[in-house]
């Protein structure tokens, strides 16, 4: 398409529109855009086909795809997925250009007399790769939609003020479930209620040939429900005890929280060997996505039970309570993340303690997770170099940051060392109060207010403090800050000795550990000889300065043989435990791109 040069002389003069005629703007309610959505080509052609009507008026208009995703807490909405884009006024189509800095913004020129403007576009979902709601979503048997993918809203308006009418067209014969209120359905033809845009990217629609429904709060005026879409029949078969422990953790939240912020809750389970797997939070439901076997193997379980208490407790934590600087009342506007800590760390915590209260977990299990989380961040050499804080700062990009060297580099290190550092908060007001407070009271106190509310309400860190002073009076700002900028100290572990526990290492991995280890088919030798190596004999990391490294092991090498026999997990383990009682080095043959090393 060529636009013309004097059409885009025309667009790129929008770039200095003064700042006065924004904020003008922002003071006019538009009319309610529709929003079409249509999935039926989406399981087999990962096309998902978008149309909206949106009232403008003539004069230059710009609109945005939307870039910093609400909880995935980087600019990371998949513009590369978007084609297809056309614009129409009056049956006409218009050009358009792209912003050449704000490459999510795009520039069009709306003609005289015309008041509605129609947006065809594509959304191309992904086949392979790709993080988080930018992973595979769509399969033969089922489809996770966020609608952030498919859709533009106009530049000057906050997306609470800005309201869609969403359709959603589904493929024949299956279900769905959602957060948003289902206005009208035609077989597969559905209506929902109109809602703010933020609102609207907020509540993701699962769709399945294979879907279950489970009352999670029966004979409860406000409705929890566990919605599973799966891979295949009998992965939605949760046990009667499985379903009572989400039952359970439904009533232990309540009890912690004294209160609720949504209508109505929807946990939005994926179970598939196909889609990307991770957690994501919404106010009022939450995209979790995992192995199609986790309901039916034990492992899988064990390891992933924090997934739905972790995304559960965001609707407290993240979404109702949120850092001030991480809310913004735009997708463009960049989040600031410094206090993930509080929004990640603590939920990190409260979702493994939640996972034990609700029974998914054994006191036994959190233990030895919470031993795992312990071990990995007392082998951190890099927080000699990057503080805690920087790791929350950062956060944008470490997502998304390779996983060599982790131990060096650093990771989003503010969830599990948040964690601990959490437990000694929760440890340190028990004892401090001789046992009559705890972490529970700050959450009543700090997320209790509000009832039935989901209207967010923000704070920064001096609020933290002061909530915790309120629970029990301690120097909490230099507590916290110590452990949050401090370079070169030790991994924050006096919440395992306030909390009667320490730390051991031991040559029996815990059933804990085991099953992390079958279930990513690896064997972890980090806190041993210090690497991580798959059943192939190909080293993922390598511990930063530990004995491996200083040996020249490192990322991406594969080894051949250990003390002259074919490499093979058990034979590699087999030789460490013998080293132990022997003076004589361990020897490995290693292949690192051709060339073979001893
Ligand atoms: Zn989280």
């Amino acid at each position: 398409m060529n636009p013309g040069r004097r059409t885009l002389w025309a667009l790129i003069a929008l770039l200095t529109i003064p700042v006065f005629a924004l904020c003008a703007r922002a003071s006019v309610r538009l009319g309610p855009i529709d929003l079409s959505i249509n999935l039926t080509e989406t399981p087999w052609q990962h096309v998902v086909s978008a149309r909206l009507t949106m009232p403008v008026r003539p004069g230059p208009l710009t609109l945005y795809y939307p870039k910093w995703i609400p909880g995935e807490h980087s600019p990371a909405g998949p513009i590369n997925e978007l084609a297809g884009l056309e614009f129409f006024a009056n049956g006409h189509r218009i050009p358009w250009v792209r912003d050449p800095v704000h490459l999510y913004s795009f520039h069009l020129v709306i003609p005289q007399n015309v008041h509605r403007l129609v947006i065809r576009l594509d959304y191309l979902s992904p086949v392979s790769g790709g993080s988080f709601t930018e992973g595979i979503s769509a399969t033969p048997h089922l489809v996770d939609f966020n609608w952030n993918e498919a859709l533009l809203y106009p530049k000057g308006f906050p997306t609470r003020d800005l309201e869609y009418v969403p359709t959603l067209t589904i493929p024949k014969g299956w279900r769905f479930g959602t957060a948003l209120t289902v206005a009208s359905r035609h077989g597969s033809v559905i209506h929902f209620r109109p809602v703010p845009l933020n609102t609207l990217v907020d509540s993701p629609v699962i769709t399945g040939s294979y879907f279950r429904q489970i009352n999670l709060a029966p004979g409860n005026p406000v409705h929890r429900y566990l919605d599973i879409v799966a891979d295949y029949p009998e992965a939605l078969n949760l046990t009667r005890r499985e379903i009572q422990d989400y039952r359970h953790l439904i009533v232990q939240e309540s009890r912690m929280f004294h209160s609720h912020h949504y209508a109505a809750y929807h946990f939005l389970l994926t179970l598939s060997n196909h889609t990307s797997h991770f957690g994501l939070e919404h106010h009022q439901s939450s995209d979790d996505r995992t192995n199609a076997d986790y309901f039916l193997n034990p492992e899988a379980l064990l390891v992933g039970a924090d997934l739905l208490p972790h995304e559960y407790t965001h609707s407290w934590n993240g979404k109702f309570r949120r850092p001030a600087r991480l809310w913004q009342p735009n997708f463009q506007i960049p989040e600031q993340t410094g206090l993930l800590w509080v929004y990640e760390g603590l939920t990190q915590y409260w979702g493994d303690v939640m996972a034990t209260r609700s029974e998914i977990w054994t006191p036994r299990d959190f233990r030895e997770a919470i031993a795992m989380t312990a071990a990995n961040m007392s082998h951190r050499p890099g927080r000699d170099w990057r503080p805690l804080q920087d790791t929350a700062t950062a956060a944008p990009y470490l997502y998304y940051a390779p996983g060599f060297y982790a131990t060096f580099r650093r990771s989003v290190d503010f969830y599990p060392e948040g964690e601990l550092i959490w437990l000694e908060v929760d440890t340190k007001i028990r004892m401090l109060s001789h046992g009559t407070r705890s972490l529970n009271d700050f959450a009543r106190l700090f997320f209790g207010m509000d009832n039935g509310s989901d209207v967010t309400r923000t704070y920064d860190m001096a609020d933290v403090v002061r909530a915790l002073k309120t629970v029990e009076p301690y120097h909490w700002g230099r507590f916290l800050r110590k452990r949050l900028d401090r370079v070169g100290h030790r991994a924050p572990l006096s919440g395992l000795r306030w909390g009667g526990w320490r730390l051991v290492y031991t040559a029996h991995p815990s059933p804990y550990t085991r099953a992390m280890q079958h279930l990513f088919h690896f064997q972890d030798l980090m806190f041993s000889i210090g690497f991580t190596v798959n059943a192939k004999g190909n080293v993922g990391d390598v511990l930063w300065m530990g004995p491996a490294f200083r040996a020249g092991l490192a990322p991406g090498m594969r080894i051949q043989a250990v003390d002259g026999a074919s490499f093979k997990p058990q034979v590699l383990v087999r030789a460490l435990v013998a080293a132990e009682r022997s003076h004589d080095p361990l020897r490995l043959i290693v292949e690192d791109e051709g060339v073979y090393r001893t």
